[in-house]
């Protein structure tokens, strides 16, 4: 099968994955004179730092969301293919896909990570992942669904198994949406659901070490448990999952808790590569790097974003964090270097910056940790809301957020609350 691609004189880049990284290596090869094929298994680039409040009924998934199409209509030399990878031949320079195989002078792997369940398939099978729009309406649909079916549950048991949430992983994702749906139980759903006793619905934050957001300060880490359970939320802390069964979530070291509704943010990995040495695959999937983002013993192949594992950046030996900014300045340093490289001129390494961390528990309340300045509160909040408006992608999608938030903070409503796709017969579990 054709790509249906023309050959030019230009030297052809294709780039697999337009998220943060592949957006950016493409941004700025914009005057490099390459041809350029972006391959993606969807036709937009998403946000995914405000999935969790697409999930939570707070943002339109459409608001986080952006066509590839529309990003480069105006760029020439420009080619999008929707599709899967499926292998890669250095040898002959070809990339094998769902739609068919394409040439490469050069193949830019920027494909992200996927969820990670640890060898749970129980829990994998039952859980609720965040990594994608279709996750983030998964879990608005369950929860708003399983609020329906609370209405009519025959014991109190059953009502509050549909009402509880369980949320795994005490990272900045599990933390973010574990307020948003606190701040949801507390302002909408008792007006929504007058008659549901409320007192029934725990949202539990379960991590297995002994703080949340475990990537900032012990400081940080204590201010946001303090927040999180002022909110009503249940942190439980040194908890690892074990099982899902019955409808119960299972704990090493703790009782079951009854639940429909557990969401999963506790780890991730990468998707095997194949056709890549295997000398290249490291922890979680990861492909080592050296410090141009070329991949081990592939000299045409590069990786970026959280796929990329570089170990030569001496602030990092274990590798960047898996963050947007280190994969947007990765996939612009590669681009420069490209140019470079068709200059011939010696490509740079990449150094990381840090440009700090943030996180947010709710309205009001955000961490900012920047260096020695870490500060909290709502100069934060403020600050994490600008920063999120600012890497949206497109006009349209900063103008409705913003306006979503500020509708939301103001008139304390989530006013997503549609329970979208086919009706779903619900299933007869023994209690
Ligand atoms: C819920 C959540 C919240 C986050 N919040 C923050 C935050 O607040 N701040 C922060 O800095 N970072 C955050 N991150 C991490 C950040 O999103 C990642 O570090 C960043 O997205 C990595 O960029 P990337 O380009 O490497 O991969 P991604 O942005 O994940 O993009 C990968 C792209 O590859 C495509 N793709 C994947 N596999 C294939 C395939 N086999 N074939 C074709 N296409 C494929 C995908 O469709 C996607 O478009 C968050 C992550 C998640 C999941």
């Amino acid at each position: 099968m054709s790509m249906n691609i023309p050959e030019t004189d230009q030297k052809r880049i294709v780039v697999v994955g337009g998220g943060f990284a592949g957006i950016a290596l493409i941004r700025a090869l914009s005057r490099s004179g390459h041809q350029v094929v972006l391959i993606d298994k969807h036709n937009y680039h998403m946000f995914k730092p405000l999935l969790y409040q697409a999930a939570s009924s707070q943002l339109n998934a459409g608001d986080i969301a952006f066509p590839f199409r529309k990003a480069f209509r105006r760029r020439e030399d420009f080619y999008f293919r929707m599709a899967y990878i499926e292998s890669v031949d250095t040898e002959r320079k070809t990339l094998r896909t769902t739609i068919g195989e394409v040439r490469y002078d050069y193949l830019v792997l920027a494909t992200g990570c996927i969820p990670n369940f640890y060898g749970l398939d129980d829990v994998k099978k039952e859980a609720l992942a965040m990594s994608n729009l279709t996750d983030a309406l998964n879990i608005r649909n369950r929860i708003l669904r399983n609020f329906e079916l609370a209405v009519t549950a025959p014991s109190e048991e059953e009502r509050r198994a549909r009402l509880n949430i369980v949320i795994v992983g005490g990272g900045a994702s599990g933390v973010e949406i574990a307020g948003a749906l606190a701040e949801m139980k507390r302002y909408v759903m008792p007006r929504d659901y007058p008659r549901l006793d409320m007192s029934h619905m725990n949202i539990y934050l379960v991590e297995g070490q002994d703080r949340v957001l475990p990537a900032m300060s012990e400081k940080t880490s204590a201010e946001a448990l303090r927040i999180l359970e002022r909110k009503g939320v249940r942190v439980l802390l040194n908890r690892r999952m074990t099982g899902f069964e019955n409808r119960h979530a299972l704990f090493e070291g703790g009782e079951p808790i009854a639940t429909c509704n557990l969401i999963w943010t506790s780890g991730v990995k990468c998707s095997a590569v194949e056709g890549l040495p295997l000398a290249a695959r490291q922890k979680a999937g990861r492909l080592a790097v050296d410090a141009f983002n070329r991949v081990k013993d592939c000299p045409d192949v590069f990786a970026v974003g959280d796929l990329a594992l570089m170990q030569d950046d001496p602030a990092y030996p274990n590798g960047h964090p898996q963050l947007a900014r280190v994969a947007i300045s990765q996939g612009k340093r590669l681009a420069r270097n490209l140019q470079r490289i068709a200059e011939g001129k010696r490509p740079e390494a990449y150094r990381y910056r840090n440009r700090g961390v943030m996180a947010t528990v709710g309205r009001n309340h955000a961490f900012v940790e920047w260096g020695k300045l870490q500060f909290g509160g709502f100069v934060a909040w403020l600050a994490w809301s600008l920063v999120h408006i600012m890497f949206l992608l497109g006009i349209q999608g900063k103008i409705n957020v913003f306006w979503g938030w500020v509708w939301n903070y103001f008139g304390h409503d989530l006013p997503i609350r549609l329970i979208v796709g086919p009706y779903e017969q619900p299933r007869k579990e023994r209690s």
